[in-house]
């Protein structure tokens, strides 16, 4: 039950690799539809922490859980996406050589929770759910394209509403407008900023115009854990974080 309290919560999480500590007693708490910015410099932890959400890397210690109840680090990465977080990595993947209305039947028909089969021909109401989904995406008079033909903002548009015909009420997100058009950020800001409320975002970024767009909280990672979390404005006050981004 997912419906009270957080929706993740991350309590002292250590992860060493040859005994260096990509993530040092990491505690970290995203409320039931909160839409966060993780930032940070380059090593300071962050896929790691994505990677221990979704059950990639197991950490040496802590907690981490889904919910009230899934306890993260006793699942697999397949049945932590089935439990309902998504992921989507930095590269867009998508089915090529298909239409973006087929690469949307698919990604509907693949999920684990199916209701729909593969052979399946689709019923009006999974027809209607891909249109929406084709609106929501900024792709509606890009249905019949084939998904090789996309530009690449058009292509993480398809990949993230792929990831959302597969219903997760936890989207993690890395670095989701890096390569985009300035037009396709500010679309991408708009979808993410509508999906918050009825889903929960994490996304790792380092483009501060787009984290600045998307406003809510925002948490600095350093050396493996928080240096500091609350508003944008307020984290780029903060003398550490100016200290970490500047260098020493
Ligand atoms: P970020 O995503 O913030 O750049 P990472 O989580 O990728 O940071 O990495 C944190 C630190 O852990 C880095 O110093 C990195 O070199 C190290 N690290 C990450 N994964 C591994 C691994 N599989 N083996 C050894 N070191 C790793």
């Amino acid at each position: 039950d997912t419906s009270h309290g957080p929706i993740l919560y991350l309590d002292d999480i250590t992860v060493s690799f040859d005994g260096f500590r990509a993530l040092n007693k990491l505690t970290l708490t995203i409320d039931v539809g909160e839409l966060r910015c993780i930032i940070g410099p380059n090593g300071a932890g962050k896929t790691t922490m994505m990677d221990v959400i979704t059950g990639k890397t197991r950490p040496d210690s802590g907690t981490a859980f889904f919910g009230q109840t899934i306890d993260l680090t006793r699942l697999s990465e397949p049945e932590i996406a089935t439990a309902g977080i998504g992921r989507k990595f930095q590269k867009p993947t998508v089915f090529e050589p298909l239409s973006v209305f087929e690469n949307l039947e698919l990604a509907m028909k693949t999920d684990k929770r199916a209701r729909h089969s593969l052979r399946a021909k689709l019923n009006s109401e999974a027809r209607d759910r891909i249109a929406e989904m084709l609106a929501r995406i900024n792709l509606f008079d890009s249905a019949a394209r084939l998904a090789g033909e996309l530009s690449h903002g058009q292509k993480q548009w398809l990949e993230i509403g792929m990831l959302l015909m597969q219903e997760p009420q936890l989207l993690l997100l890395d670095e989701p407008v890096a390569g985009m058009t300035d037009h396709e950020t500010a679309k991408t800001a708009e979808l993410f900023v509508s999906l918050a409320g009825s889903h929960s975002l994490v996304v790792v970024e380092h483009d501060m115009d787009f984290v600045e767009r998307l406003g809510g909280k925002v948490t600095v990672l350093h050396e493996g854990s928080v240096l500091a979390e609350g508003p944008l404005a307020e984290v780029q006050q903060d003398e550490r974080v100016i200290e970490v981004y500047l260098g020493r």
